[in-house]
């Protein structure tokens, strides 16, 4: 038995309730997978639970051994954050309690739940907390990496919905970071990633559930260029803060034909004259399907297309603008995707809806217009090489347009030499500095400069 194994088995002895996952036990290969399968990882234990003695016990340990902590939310960050090679994995998927507490307008999450616990919960009380679009996407790495949905333009990124939060810090205490003295962590957490502690209770403020109006609009014949063009200077100059429209291009039919999806959710309007100015706009042949008037089934309304977890791998290229004859460059991209379970989005961040919101977030994407995110999910090993290439080389085609900002939620471990992920975040530094100076929470995109100016 190693060392490290001696420190778990006490724990275990010591404290009830605690379930720790040694290699070689009956759960320990199926709980050390991530939802992408490139990344094949082995813990040296796998920690779950919520008891704040324990995880204080972990964190010293590991702060002692200098042994690298991973955190698990949902296990769905596309660069297999939610594990480690060698370290010891802190897994809290099992925890998802969502909370409403109606009369102060707040829900508490536990840093397990997924998208679904908390539309299930929420929605039925006549809530809603801005969240991501697939059900299985965890509450915990969304909200610190930012978190863009359907409700982007009437009530912003996930993160600033967040009022407050429990945080276990690198030097073993546990702060409020709704507490005055830590305005600057809520600030960090709010995009700043896992970099400044582990989140052991999210605190949100609610919003009404609005009503929604859900569809689809496709396009796969010879106009798609000149469409997609009309609806990037339809994105830049006319979309309503209320209509959130997210474009994307597939393959279909064996590679043979490219196909734009413009999906879109339009909350709070009487009448729907925002989906027909759009459709207008885009071309008098242009039809849409009404998915549907529920926000809870719109939400789960692509997990079926998710649920096998695959390989993946993906890049985010975040422009501050866009003109309409990047529709060229992007349909190339789509023509030469090498299979059906590639994709391109486009997703609008409409900066005028900024004007009521003033949240002040360390999100480096809320200066930004537009994300474009390259993806690609496949089952063989053999095809990494391929498919690694189509999203890398796509993203490279961007250079023109890209200003060097990647969403974290949406990068692979690796980054290029022009890409940023904490873009001009001085502040972000700074925050690291003082709440995690060793840098003891480092598997995340790492802000790096704990040590610049030692
Ligand atoms: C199918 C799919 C759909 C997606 N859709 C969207 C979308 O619509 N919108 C969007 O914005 N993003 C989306 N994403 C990206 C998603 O936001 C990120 O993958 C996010 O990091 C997932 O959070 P998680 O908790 O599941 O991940 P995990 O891999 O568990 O964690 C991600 C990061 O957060 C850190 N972390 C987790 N829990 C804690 C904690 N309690 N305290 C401190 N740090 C912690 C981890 O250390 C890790 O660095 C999607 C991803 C997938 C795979």
């Amino acid at each position: 038995m190693t060392g490290h194994s001696n420190f778990g088995r006490e724990l275990l002895d010591k404290f009830e309730g605690v379930v720790i996952i040694f290699p070689g036990d009956p759960a320990y290969e199926e709980s050390r997978k991530v939802y992408n399968r490139m990344h094949d990882l082995y813990p040296i234990m796998i920690v779950q639970t919520m008891s704040r003695a324990v995880l204080k016990a972990v964190v010293k340990y590991g702060a002692l051994h200098n042994i690298e902590l991973a955190i698990r939310g949902g296990g769905h960050h596309i660069a297999g954050f939610g594990s480690t090679h060698g370290g010891i994995l802190i897994d809290f998927s099992p925890f998802t309690d969502v909370h409403v507490d109606a009369e102060n307008g707040i829900a508490r999450i536990l840093p397990g739940a997924r998208l679904r616990d908390i539309d299930n919960t929420l929605c039925q009380r006549g809530y809603v907390i801005p969240v991501g679009t697939v059900s299985d996407t965890g509450i915990a790495g969304l909200t610190l990496g930012g978190g863009i949905g359907w409700l982007l333009g009437s009530l912003g990124y996930t993160c600033e919905s967040l009022i407050g939060a429990d945080v276990l810090l690198a030097n073993g205490t546990i702060v409020n970071a709704e507490d005055p003295a830590h305005e600057e962590l809520l600030w960090a957490l709010r995009g700043g990633g896992g970099n400044f502690g582990i989140v052991l209770e999210f605190r949100f403020r609610l919003s009404l559930l609005p009503t929604v109006y859900c569809g689809t609009i496709e396009v796969f014949d010879e106009s798609i260029e000149e469409i997609f063009k009309n609806l990037i200077v339809y994105l830049n100059e006319y979309c309503p803060p209320n209509l959130v429209v997210a474009p994307l291009l597939k393959v279909v039919n064996g590679g043979r034909v490219c196909k734009l999806f413009i999906d879109f959710c339009l909350s709070n309007s009487p009448d729907n004259r925002e989906i027909h100015q759009l459709e207008s706009y885009l071309g008098a042949s242009i039809k849409h399907a009404l998915i549907t008037r529920n926000y809870a089934s719109w939400q789960s309304w692509s997990d079926e297309h998710f649920s096998t977890p695959m390989r993946g791998y993906w890049k985010s290229v975040c422009p501050d603008f866009m003109g309409a004859e990047i529709s060229t460059s992007l349909l190339a991209c789509a023509k030469s995707m090498p299979g059906e379970n590639c994709s391109i989005t486009l997703e609008h961040f409409n900066p005028s809806r900024r004007i009521n919101q003033a949240v002040s977030c360390a999100l480096p994407l809320v200066k930004m217009h537009y994300g474009i995110l390259f993806s690609a999910r496949w089952l063989v090993p053999a095809d990494d090489v391929k498919y690694i290439n189509w999203v890398r080389s796509s993203a490279e085609c961007m250079a023109d347009e890209w200003q060097g900002t990647s969403y974290s939620n949406y990068t692979p471990s690796e980054v290029g030499k022009r890409e940023f992920v904490w873009r001009g975040s001085e502040r972000l530094f700074l925050a690291k500095k003082r709440y995690d100076p060793a840098n003891l929470f480092r598997r995340n995109h790492n802000i790096s400069g704990v040590n610049r100016d030692a």
